[in-house]
């Protein structure tokens, strides 16, 4: 039985920096040289192959590598008998149609009798078919926005995250197809020992994600309102409260998510919480 788990991710690209932020945020150490395909942990039983990100989805259906980080919409397009084990909360953006500044668009069946050059035809197309929609579809593998300037199609269908290239190549965003991140996605059969790596590694995971998404927040309130301002802080099981030298205050130590952050600094701050601290998490286990 193989020992170690093999992993698979973007050899270079959107994902590359961040999947492998994500192992070494995970505590595991790789050596990363320049042109290398495969590394070695040097303190976890993992072996990292660096691959197209487009081909990832047929090497894990083959079992060539066991788990791999790609983004949603190759694992989409790709249609492979794999499985997502964990969203990873990097790599966002949208898969988009976008049209030339200078074209007619109201609505979604302007696109009708146009050209789409994607490099995304299974999720365009069925997105056309289910808006009963006649379009053509041209694939092309990269440098999708060019396009409509070099008259390979009228409109384009690719990958939006800031929406720069597409301004920067005379285009505009007219409808979202998909919203995508980075995902884990595995072989749907993996046998005991990399299933066991598998969820170490998803433990870890799961650990930098929730540390991610809280903030510990560190505040002094009057011991009068201590009740409503505990209220606003349901923190992992309760906050912690000590008293502070000065008569009649309190120091609360308690966790908040990030999503929920101003919100509750508002509430906390109308409520007469002082001295209010916010740092980060590293990991969170709970
Ligand atoms: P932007 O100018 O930030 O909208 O990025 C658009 C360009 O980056 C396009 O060429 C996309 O194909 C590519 N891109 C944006 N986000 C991602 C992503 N998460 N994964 C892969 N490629 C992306």
């Amino acid at each position: 039985m193989k020992k170690k788990l093999k992993i698979a991710i973007q050899k270079s690209g959107r994902l590359y920096e961040d999947s492998i932020k994500l192992l070494k945020d995970c505590g595991i150490e790789i050596n990363t040289g320049i042109e290398q395909l495969k590394a070695t942990a040097l303190n976890f039983p993992i072996e990292i192959f660096f691959l197209r990100d487009d081909d990832i989805p047929k090497y894990l259906e083959d079992g060539v590598a066991d788990i791999g980080m790609i983004g949603k919409n190759i694992f989409l397009e790709k249609r492979k008998k794999i499985i997502i084990k964990e969203f990873l909360g990097f790599g966002k953006c949208r898969l988009s149609i976008a049209i030339p500044k200078s074209m007619k668009y109201k609505k979604i069946n302007d696109l009708n009798n146009k050209r789409i050059a994607t490099s995304y035809p299974v999720l365009v197309k069925k997105f056309l078919k289910k808006n009963n929609i006649i379009a053509e579809i041209h694939e092309i593998s990269g440098a999708v926005e060019i396009a409509p300037g070099i008259g390979l199609g009228d409109c384009i269908c690719d990958l939006v995250n800031n929406g720069s290239t597409l301004f920067m190549n005379g285009l505009k965003e007219v409808q979202t197809i998909l919203e995508s991140e980075a995902v884990l996605a595995s072989h749907p059969i993996l046998n005991t020992i990399q299933e066991e790596l598998m969820n170490k590694l998803l433990f870890r995971i799961r650990a930098v994600k929730k540390a991610k998404n809280n903030k510990y927040i560190l505040l002094n309130a009057p011991n009068e309102k201590l009740e409503k301002i505990i209220s606003f802080l349901p923190a992992m099981k309760s906050p912690t409260i000590l008293p502070l030298a000065h008569h009649g205050w309190s120091s609360v130590n308690s966790v908040i998510d990030e999503n929920d952050f101003w919100n509750i600094i508002e509430k906390l701050k109308k409520n007469g919480a002082e001295g209010i601290i916010i740092l980060p998490i590293e990991k969170m286990i709970l």
